[in-house]
């Protein structure tokens, strides 16, 4: 029981510590494909998908799947919509 109990302590504490971060409330989107069609021939082509939309509900495989453009989410410029400091996340050219 003596065990539990300090096991349970030394959770919550860390719990404490790397709280700082994942308490940020953080937007995330997904904008434009950037898949490369064409990287097999040498070119470079995009799909114009201009955001990720998912195919299937959070939690599942497809929805890392742009319901769009069928590209994985990866593929999608990433932009963080920050409450107070964004970390330079908005860069334009
Ligand atoms: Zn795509």
């Amino acid at each position: 029981m003596k065990k539990r109990q300090m096991v349970l302590r030394r959770n919550d504490q860390s719990h404490r510590n790397s709280a700082n971060s994942s308490l940020l409330v953080r937007t995330v989107r997904y904008v434009e494909c950037q898949k490369n069609h064409a990287a097999n021939v040498g070119g470079y082509a995009v799909d114009g998908c201009r955001e990720f939309l998912a195919a299937g509900e959070e939690g599942t495989s497809s929805a890392l799947t742009c319901a769009a453009c069928g590209c994985h989410r990866n593929f999608h410029r990433r932009v963080e919509e920050g409450e107070g400091e964004a970390e330079g996340a908005v860069g334009f050219e």
